[in-house]
């Protein structure tokens, strides 16, 4: 398999402007960022995405997220923080290494071209299908 580019730059054959790196974790800054700071955490041992990530590295990812996001949050003041994190091409996943974005949010957009629009249009479920679905997924957990 033809290692990702998130693979090649934890083994430093591609550059990278990291801002942290454990045995587990590396984290550095998306080369096309969202907005200032836009930071990416990823686990040194490979998975696809979600679906095949093994606890253990659920758990490095999840040990030092907020540690990276408020070092995010505090480097220029934002006034939030986004954690993204896409699963498959339709999701929008576009490399084939787990990450997580750091997105900060700005109020004040232009000196950090924060352009980013989060939509979350709520739609309407009735009871029962509210019930059909919990079913669905807590019959497999
Ligand atoms: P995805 O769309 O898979 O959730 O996110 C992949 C991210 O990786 C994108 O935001 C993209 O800008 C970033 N990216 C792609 N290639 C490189 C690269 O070579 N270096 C860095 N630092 N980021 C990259």
């Amino acid at each position: 398999m033809e290692k990702t580019i998130f693979e090649k730059i934890i083994d430093g054959e591609i550059p990278s402007y990291k801002v942290y790196e454990d045995e587990h974790v590396y984290s550095f800054l998306d080369v096309f960022p969202i907005t200032k700071g836009h930071t990416l955490v990823i686990p040194k041992k490979h998975s696809r995405n979600i679906f095949d990530c093994d606890p253990e590295t659920a758990a490095n990812i999840g040990r030092v997220l907020p540690k990276i996001a408020n070092a995010v949050k505090e480097a220029y003041g934002c006034d939030g923080v986004n954690i993204f994190q896409n699963n498959e091409e339709y999701a929008g996943q576009s490399v084939f290494h787990l990450h997580f974005h750091i997105v900060p949010r700005y109020k004040d957009k232009d000196i950090n071209f924060d352009n980013l629009e989060v939509k979350w249009p709520p739609q309407k479920v009735e009871p029962s299908e509210f019930e059909e679905i919990r079913k669905a997924i807590a019959d497999r957990l």
